[in-house]
């Protein structure tokens, strides 16, 4: 896409690689289940994207519902605060419930989600997130369906920004450092930059 090709360093996964690999987990996912019906829980606004493409390859009756949250940090570090910007509008009660987030990363946002459906009497509650950062991690979440593992880069598109840019990427990048403001190590300081992500 020309209007970002300048911006971004590398192309970790294009749009057929992410195609492929969102056919693989449609293929689990509806073995899994079984042909029972699955209230999938989108969170915004990062996984609008892979939420979409994903759906339309689980061969199951499907509800879908959507949770914003936000995460703040304080300096560099994780205060481990995060706030509910919109709610579920269905109950989950009952219900087989499928989290699918864009990407974990210190994983403090999945434990907190997670422990504020578990109190709501769902049948059954897993996880499927399109990227995950093991190496960033601060608190051990179980992904059930991991689309990639990656290393500790700052990535866009694909539905994932920065600063609200470059949701609509088709392929999964690196962004240029330069493109980051403020800071010179992408790599060792991606926590700063939460402070302004949006989910
Ligand atoms: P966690 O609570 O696991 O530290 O943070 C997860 C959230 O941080 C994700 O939902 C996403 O919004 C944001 N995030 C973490 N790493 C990246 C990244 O490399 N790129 C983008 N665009 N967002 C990220």
């Amino acid at each position: 896409m020309k209007v970002y090709d300048n911006d971004i360093a590398e192309i970790l996964f294009n749009r057929d690689e992410i195609k492929e690999r969102i056919n693989e987990l449609g293929v689990q996912i509806t073995a899994d289940y079984n042909g029972e019906e699955v209230f999938v829980v989108s969170i915004l606004r990062g996984s609008m994207l892979f939420v979409a493409d994903l759906v339309r390859k689980m061969d199951l009756p499907v509800i879908m519902d959507t949770m914003a949250v936000s995460s703040y940090y304080d300096g560099t570090e994780t205060s481990g605060k995060v706030k509910i910007n919109k709610d579920l509008e269905s109950s989950i009660t009952g219900k087989n419930v499928l989290i699918v987030e864009d990407i974990v990363d210190t994983g403090i946002t999945l434990k907190f989600l997670l422990e504020m459906l578990k109190v709501r009497g769902a049948k059954s509650i897993k996880i499927c997130s399109f990227l995950s950062k093991p190496s960033r991690r601060k608190t051990a979440v179980d992904i059930d369906y991991i689309g990639f593992d990656i290393e500790d880069y700052f990535v866009v598109g694909y539905g994932l920004d920065y600063n609200q840019k470059y949701r609509n990427y088709p392929h999964l990048g690196r962004l240029k450092e330069e493109n980051i403001k403020g800071l010179g190590n992408v790599k060792r300081s991606s926590n700063c930059f939460r402070f302004w992500w949006s989910i």
